[in-house]
This record gives structure tokens, sequence and C-alpha cells, in this order.
């Protein structure tokens, strides 16, 4: 791509349009809760609009959809800063986009990585900061330098500690999660909407943005919301070496992290793990929709650094749609 390539008015009219389609949906999804088009759609239009600003770098501005991390806000609440900017992550939709990141990423790495494979949740992702261990602030990402204050909300989730346990705690951590409905509590919150005459969710992950952003804390409470930790902001006295590390530290600190993740020495290994998953994605007690991969180390985390919108030493692997998964996915893992 040349910089100095002059886009077509045919380029630029699309790229136009594109970009005005997907703010609409980003509107409907983020602040109306109630998207217009599918996630597969949605994802579609994003990798034609970024294909065009490949061919054509004078389209990418800073307000360009590709380069915001989607998710305006209500005014409702109280508006707070980040200490550290909340990223989205890039997306896989199939085989050969992970093998195109991770190659990417072993040229860049310097040294050889090693992937952490987690599962993704479909939730709402939460920021909560801990000084001196205990619980100051909880907030949306938002636009991920700015979300909201839900703070008295997050408080009634059971599994969110009021204080870290233990002598060691850092002085300041911002600690990064998802906020969702186990497949049982969504059906119970559903089964609770229709009783009282109300709309039910059209998804759990609507249900759990509906919950935590209730003016009413009182009913946040009523619901049986879960929060499992993936990741770290801002931090003093907080030194992980790898990501691997930092989620035994915060477990052991009382704070919620998964056991379900996989630190994974080469890209076979990955693939092994998100197949097993596929398989096994009904049969949890949450909905997943698809693998995170992470770069362990936090020297090479580091060292790849981040775009304006998502880390580099990450992926999404979404799954596929059921009826083309054996295809997209042919795995060859030799053992
Ligand atoms: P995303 O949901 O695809 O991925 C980023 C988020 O994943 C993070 O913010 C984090 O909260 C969450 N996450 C879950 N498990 C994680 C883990 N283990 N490690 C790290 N993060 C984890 O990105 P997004 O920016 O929130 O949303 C973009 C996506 O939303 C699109 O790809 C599309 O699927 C969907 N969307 C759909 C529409 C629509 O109209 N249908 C509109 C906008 C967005």
């Amino acid at each position: 791509t040349d910089a100095g390539t002059e886009p077509t008015i045919e380029a630029r009219e699309r790229h136009a349009e594109l970009a005005r389609e997907l703010d609409e949906h980003q509107y409907r999804y983020y602040v109306l809760q109630s998207p217009a088009v599918d996630d597969a759609v949605y994802d579609r239009l994003m990798r034609e609009l970024e294909a065009i600003e490949a061919q054509f770098p004078a389209l990418v501005t800073p307000d360009s959809p590709s380069q915001r991390v989607g998710g305006t806000f209500s005014t409702e609440f109280t508006s707070v800063d980040h200490r550290e900017r909340m990223l989205s992550l890039d997306n896989a939709l199939n085989e050969a986009e992970l093998d195109a990141w991770a190659q990417r990423v072993e040229r860049d790495a310097g040294s050889a990585p090693r992937y952490l494979c987690e599962l993704k949740i479909d939730g709402l992702a939460l920021n909560l900061t801990y000084e001196k261990g205990r619980l100051t602030r909880a907030a949306t990402r938002g636009d991920g330098r700015t979300g909201e204050d839900i703070t008295l909300n997050a408080r009634t989730i059971r599994e969110i500690p009021e204080r870290l346990a233990g002598d060691d705690v850092p002085d300041l951590l911002e600690v990064r999660g998802e906020v969702f409905f186990n497949v049982e509590g969504f059906e119970e919150v559903n089964a609770a909407q229709v009783a009282a005459g109300e709309a039910p969710f059209a998804n759990p992950r609507n249900a759990a943005s509906g919950s935590l952003r209730q003016k009413d804390p009182h009913i946040t409470a009523s619901r049986p919301m879960r929060m499992l930790v993936h990741g770290f902001g801002a931090r003093e006295g907080f030194n992980p070496k790898s990501q691997s590390e930092a989620y035994e530290l915060m477990h052991a600190w009382g704070l919620p992290t998964t056991e379900r993740y996989r630190v994974c020495d080469d890209l076979a290994g990955v693939k092994k793990y998100i197949e097993e998953y596929g398989e096994r994605r009904h049969r949890l007690e949450h909905e997943i929709d698809g693998v995170v991969v992470k770069i362990d180390q936090m020297s090479i985390q580091r060292r790849l650094g981040s775009t304006s919108k998502a880390p580099r030493w990450a992926i999404a692997f979404k799954y596929p749609p059921e009826e083309a998964m054996t295809k997209l996915i042919d795995v060859q893992v030799n053992v």
C-alpha cells in the first residue's frame, strides 16, 4: 500500500457509506441494546471498511469506526476516566486469519512466544479499581477512555471482593473482566421479567448490560450475575512476568479468575484448545462466542504494543456458525 495513492471516488463513497452504517450499528448495539443485524454481518462490514482503508490509507481518520473502541455511553451515570485505556480485541474469523496473526507475532516478538488461551465470554467489560486492596470504583468500558461509574451495582455481585485478601496486595490495580450470566441465571432472569410483565432480554449479553446499568442497585442485586477476570490496566506494586502469573496472583487475592485458561508452547496447542472448546461449548455453564489467544510473556506484550483499538498481542478467535465449524477448523495436531 502506498500512503500517497489518492482514493478513487468509488472507494471514498463506499467508505463513507460503510462508516455511516457501522456507526448506526454501534449505536443500536451499545446504546439501544437492540442490534439490527447479526454479529457476523457487522464483522463483514467492518472487514470491508478495513480493506478499503488498507488500500487507501488516506481514508483512515481517528473517527473511523475501524479506529475506535465501540461503545458510547448513556448519561444516566457519572462518567469516569480509566487510568489506562480499555481496548477491544481484533478478531480472527477463521484459521487462516489466526495463522496470519501468529506469523506476525512470531516475526516481531524477538523471542519465542508462549500462547495463553482462554474462553471469550460475551458479557459486559468491567474495570475494577483497587487502591491498597480496597475496591474504590467500578466502571464500564464506554469508549475505552471514559466509562460509566457503576460502583454501587458492581458491589452487589458476590464474586467481586470488596477487599483483596493477603498482605502483599498492590497499592493500585485496575482489574478488568467480564460480567455475565450463566445459562441458568439468564433463564431465571428472563422468567422473572416475563412474570413481571416485562419483555425478556434477547441474549445473556443484553441481560448483563441491562442489569449492571440499573439505577436501582437492588435490582442488580436480585440477579445472579457473575464475573471472570481477564486482564488488568494501571498498576503500582504489581509486576507479573506473564499473563498467567498475573492470574495466579489475582486469584490468590480472592479475585474471580478462570481455571480454564491454558498456556501452549505452539500454535498447534492453541488450535487443539479451540477445537476442544468448539465441541464442548454448548455444554458449558455459560455461553462463549470464541477463544481469546494472548501472548503470555509481559515482555513480548510490551514489545508488540497496541493499535488505537486493540492490543497486537491478543486475538479473539470467533467460532463460526455451527454448520461451517468442521470445515473452517480443520486442525491437524500431531501428538
Ligand atoms: P469484542 O466483544 O469482540 O471483544 C472485546 C471484548 O471481549 C473485551 O472488551 C472484553 O470485554 C471481552 N472479553 C471476553 N472474554 C475475554 C477474555 N478472555 N480476554 C479478553 N477480553 C475478553 O469487541 P467489542 O469491541 O466489545 O465489540 C465488537 C464486536 O461486537 C463485533 O465484532 C461484533 O461482533 C459485535 N457488534 C455487533 C454489532 C451488531 O450490530 N450486531 C454492533 C457492534 C458490535
